[in-house]
């Protein structure tokens, strides 16, 4: 008998070194074993470091869904064997990172536990995680709330930008809404 796949979501970050090959070789990591199918993969998006150090460099952003076989603490395993081979420097909180790789979901489940809290505490404040998360599954909700309007209304929405090289009129758009909606006087 085959084992029961659960549907989970992972958000993958970087701010340090080639972010694009980091990014690309982690998903690679992420769904090399066979116990994790990829299902669906987010465009990229470019976002100002929140919290931590001023200065930092831009954050590229992204989501992946996949179906697994691995419990949630052993897919949190996974995730962070991932990083490791990616030599992530841990250092000062909220600070520079070669990847960052959370799980926002794992199935329904819901869990407080410090060591892996579920849905992910802080996604339905990030719209760089809610932004790309809602592009590969937009019926997706937290808290009885589509993602995409959560992402619309979370307060880092304005510092998102469509990664070089990719057009993303979605993107733009709604950038545009939200600029003229806030902008009053300050542009003829
Ligand atoms: P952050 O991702 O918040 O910037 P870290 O990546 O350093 O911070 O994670 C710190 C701890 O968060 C990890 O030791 C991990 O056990 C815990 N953690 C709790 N919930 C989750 C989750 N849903 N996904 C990933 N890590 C989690
Ligand atoms: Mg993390």
């Amino acid at each position: 008998m085959s084992p029961s796949f659960t549907r989970a979501v992972i958000a993958l970050g970087s701010n340090l070194g080639e972010r694009n090959d980091t990014l690309t070789a982690a998903v690679a990591d992420l769904v090399d074993p066979p116990e994790v199918r990829l299902l669906a993969i987010s465009p990229i998006v470019q976002t100002k470091a929140v919290g931590g150090p001023a200065d930092q460099p831009d954050f590229l952003n992204m989501v992946i869904a996949v179906e697994t076989s691995l419990t949630a603490p052993e897919l949190l395993r996974h995730c962070q064997a991932v990083e490791g081979r990616h030599l992530r420097v841990r250092g000062v909180r909220w600070g520079p990172r070669t990847l960052d790789v959370d799980i926002i979901t794992y199935g329904d489940a819901v869990s407080s536990d410090p060591a892996l809290t579920l849905p992910h505490p802080r996604a339905a404040e990030r719209a760089f995680v809610l932004y790309p998360w809602s592009l590969i599954d937009p019926s997706a909700e937290l808290n009885g709330v589509k993602v995409g309007d959560l992402a619309a209304r979370a307060a880092d929405f304005a510092d998102l930008a469509p990664f070089d090289g990719f057009e993303d009129s979605r993107l733009e758009d709604r950038r545009l809404e939200d600029r003229s909606g806030a902008a009053g006087a300050v542009e003829p």
